[in-house]
């Protein structure tokens, strides 16, 4: 019996029943050493444990040799664990006894119990985290698994007691056979789960995936401090090819496209991905915007050089794509502004003449994009919907422009950081058209549900400029002007340089503006009691290096301006 036992426990440690995700398993060994407890005791159990632990290490020499100790240690806590607690709660050795059910019960709990504390330790110590959250996570994920092993091995003590070795080994083969049944459908899961992450056309990944690849990347080479590198690739006419001859043959011209970045990424270590129509992006981790430039520009040469049919409707004869790169820099506080920033570069090269790669720089994105009077007088258009919601804020952002617009002035900015500081003043607030007349109307204090709805303006904003591909630009400023330079501010609670300057600037002039006008909830400042404030404020709410700035900047250029306003309007009144 012993050997068949021994056998058993190397056989069904080939024999495992693998579950999603990819690595993990469970194993039906466990429930013959339990069984074996049952029916033999502590000691029997052990010397099965030693005996089938040395022939796995045997046969399993690819495993590490710590490994195998390792386990043999952790089983044998277990066992004892378990062995005791059957022992103490009246358990007696021998055939299945109903009558001390509460024993098998107990035995089998410590036994779980146990492997959860020593899997969680493994955890904790590998992984780290959080150690309530790592042991919910275990149970949770394993209790079913668990409960089917106990059982199987409160079966197995019957089976063994009542037809000895035959009972055995029926239950080894129905074992061998469900993992087997297993294995199947794993391979079934790993199937689907690859067809979903994947597009069909090109066999590039798809763009579901490569969004949550490319949140991981950011993450990860934000806490590294690495370089990471983005490009956003669209075939350039492609419209002309698919009037020519089709879209099927269209779609052979996109699988030629795909299988063409397929490989050169898949060789280079890149993650490549269908991003839309004839729109694709490459991941470059650890490259910065030079390498992943100079990668770009070799497959663009690349397909130039390759024939495919029908080729010549193309302006350039040629296949050939336009890209945009950007590369990860302070400022960038998530994916969408990432992905924004390399498709304003694309947009670049399609207006510069197509088939060619450009790094994402302020500058000439501006100068294609931006018509600044244009910009202002259709803002401007649109804010005048807040005349008949909300007079207020227009007339706060109008405020706030102009405070902007000296500002840039004041501190010197380069021509692209002014027009989006100004533009970005104008808008800022857009979002609170989204917010219901009777709270912005409101007149005195906002119950804690009315402040959490004011504060969505920021996200509102965000989702309304980012219908609109020029006013994309702005989105950082409107939704982070609400951010605080400790951290303690929202929608993300982003600290002092992770904050893109422009917002932190806007942040202190929005502020100054919000002190010094009417407001219904709070009593009006006058200036000076507004620097004060802000001064008191400045390296918690307000970044130090810009609050001299401002209120030397108002000193300057509004403060002589209210006065004489505040003296005319007192004499106003007392005539
Ligand atoms: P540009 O150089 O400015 O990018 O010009 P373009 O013609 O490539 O771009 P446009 O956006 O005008 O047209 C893209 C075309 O791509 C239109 C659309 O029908 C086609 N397209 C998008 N997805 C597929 C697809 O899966 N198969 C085929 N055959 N065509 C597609
Ligand atoms: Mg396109
Ligand atoms: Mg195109």
């Amino acid at each position: 019996m012993g050997i068949s036992l021994v056998l058993a426990i190397v056989i069904l440690n080939y024999y495992i029943f693998q579950l999603p995700p990819e690595g993990n398993y469970l194993s039906m060994d466990s429930s013959v050493y339990l069984a074996s407890i049952f029916v033999f005791g502590l000691h029997y159990t052990l010397t099965l444990l030693l005996y089938s632990s040395i022939v796995y290490a045997l046969l399993a020499r690819k495993i590490a040799l710590w490994k195998h100790v390792s386990n043999f240690a952790i089983y044998n806590m277990m066992i004892i664990g378990a062995s005791y607690i059957y022992q103490l709660s009246g358990g007696v050795p021998g055939p299945m006894d109903f009558h001390q059910i509460h024993a098998y019960v107990l035995s089998l709990s410590a036994y779980f119990l146990l492997n959860v504390f020593i899997i969680g330790l493994y955890y904790l110590i590998t992984i780290k985290g959080n150690l309530m959250n790592v042991y919910k996570g275990i149970i949770k994920e394993t209790i079913s698994g668990y409960v089917s092993t106990l059982l199987l091995s409160l079966i197995l003590t019957i089976m063994i007691t009542t037809y000895q070795i035959y009972g055995l080994i029926l239950l080894l083969l129905v074992t061998i056979l469900l993992s087997i049944a297993f294995k199947q459908l794993f391979a079934l899961y790993k199937e689907v789960s690859e067809k979903a992450i994947r597009d069909q056309r090109t066999g590039l990944y798809n763009h579901g995936y490569f969004e949550t690849v490319m949140e991981q990347e950011l993450t990860k080479s934000k806490e590294l401090q690495q370089p990471l590198s983005l490009t956003i690739m669209d075939i350039d006419d492609f419209k002309k090819y698919n009037d020519a001859y089709g879209h099927l043959k269209g779609d052979r011209l996109l699988e030629f496209f795909g299988a063409l970045i397929k490989e050169e990424c898949e060789t280079n270590g890149l993650f490549a991905a269908r991003y839309g129509g004839e729109e694709f992006t490459i991941l470059h981790p650890n490259s910065s915007e030079a390498e992943a430039f100079s990668f770009v520009n070799r497959l663009r040469k690349k397909l130039n050089d390759t024939f495919f049919e029908g080729v010549e409707v193309f302006p350039h004869g040629c296949i050939s794509f336009s890209a945009g790169i950007i590369g990860l820099k302070t400022g960038i506080y998530d994916k969408s502004q990432f992905v924004d920033m390399a498709d304003q570069a694309l947009y670049f090269a399609k207006a510069q003449g197509k088939n060619l790669v450009h790094i994402y720089d302020d500058q000439s994105v501006v100068q294609k994009t931006f018509d600044i009077e244009r910009e202002i007088s259709e803002i401007e258009h649109q804010l005048k919907i807040f005349l008949s919601k909300d007079v207020y804020t227009y007339q706060h952002s109008k405020r706030v422009f102009e405070y902007a617009v000296e500002m840039s002035e004041k501190i010197g900015l380069n021509d692209y950081e002014r027009k989006m500081l100004t533009l970005g003043a104008l808008f800022h607030d857009i979002g609170k058209l989204e917010i219901p007349r009777d709270i912005l109307n409101k007149k005195g204090k906002l119950t804690s549900e009315e402040w959490e709805i004011v504060k969505k303006h920021v996200l509102w904003g965000k989702e309304i400029a980012s219908t609109n591909q020029r006013l994309k630009h702005l989105i950082p400023l409107i939704e982070l002007h609400h951010e605080r330079y400790d951290g303690m501010g929202y929608p993300h609670g982003l600290h002092s340089n992770e904050i893109p300057k422009l917002a932190r600037i806007l942040t202190v002039i929005d502020s100054f503006d919000a002190m010094t006008t009417e407001r219904p909830y709070q009593k009006t400042k006058s200036f000076d009691e507004a620097f004060s404030e802000i001064r008191m404020h400045s390296g918690t709410q307000f970044d130090p290096e810009i609050v001299e700035p401002f209120i030397e900047m108002i000193m300057d250029k509004f403060y002589w301006k209210r006065n004489i306003l505040n003296s005319e309007l007192k004499t106003a009144q007392e005539i």
